[in-house]
């Protein structure tokens, strides 16, 4: 996604080889007009799915699911990482080692939200070595629910998590994806195949 691209080279800060900052358009300003596009190619690339719930975590999923649970005519589900005190024991329950934090949280999803009926698109901002994503794939199984697939805004091409998930045999669309960040520089994998065919 071309626009999504543009706003990582530009408004992207490259934190070390491993990390990219976005907090400009994604993880603390939004920016909803690219937001809203994010959810819309989301929707397009899954309107044939039957979709019945999207799936995110708190707090920056949940942006880029917004438009895409409007355009799939679905609700938005966010699992929470902190069990909140409304919230009774009638949840799902999964284990998650986050990558930028570096510990191991619950994130849950009340039982009342999903069910064996559902088709679950699940959303992240990031995916690195995907465990976030393995987490709430748990989740959906935990339901009896069928996972349609993943819906990435930034994969980080270089760590495992998409060999891993491809493994399981879920389905990944990610839309920007990042061949490396060395030496303070976004390079893209598409750019990649571009300046090998040159
Ligand atoms: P994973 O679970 O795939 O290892 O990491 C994905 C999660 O970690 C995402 O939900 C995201 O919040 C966070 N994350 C991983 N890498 C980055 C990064 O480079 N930048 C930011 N802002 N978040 C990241």
């Amino acid at each position: 996604m071309e626009q999504l691209k543009q706003a990582i080279r530009e408004r992207g800060n490259v934190l070390s080889n491993e990390v990219l900052k976005v907090d400009t358009f994604l993880n603390h300003q939004v920016d909803v007009e690219l937001m809203s596009a994010v959810g819309e190619e989301f929707a397009r690339l899954y309107k044939e799915e039957k979709v019945t719930k999207v799936l995110t975590l708190e707090s920056s999923g949940i942006a880029p699911s917004f438009m895409a649970a409007t355009s799939l005519h679905s609700p938005l589900i966010f699992a929470r990482k902190k069990k909140s005190l409304t919230m009774d024991e009638n949840v799902y329950v999964s284990k998650v080692y986050s990558f930028t934090k570096r510990e191991t949280n619950d994130i849950t999803v009340s039982k009342n939200f999903l069910s064996s009926n559902d088709t679950v698109l699940i959303i992240d901002d990031f995916l690195a070595n995907g465990q976030a994503a393995l987490g709430l794939i748990d989740i959906v199984k935990q339901a009896g629910a069928k996972v349609a697939g993943l819906g990435i805004v930034i994969e980080k091409s270089f760590q495992d998590g998409r060999a891993l998930l491809e493994k399981e045999g879920y389905r990944v669309d990610s839309l920007a994806r990042i061949h490396s960040l060395e030496n303070g520089k976004v390079t893209f994998v598409d750019e990649l195949v571009t300046t090998h065919n040159n």
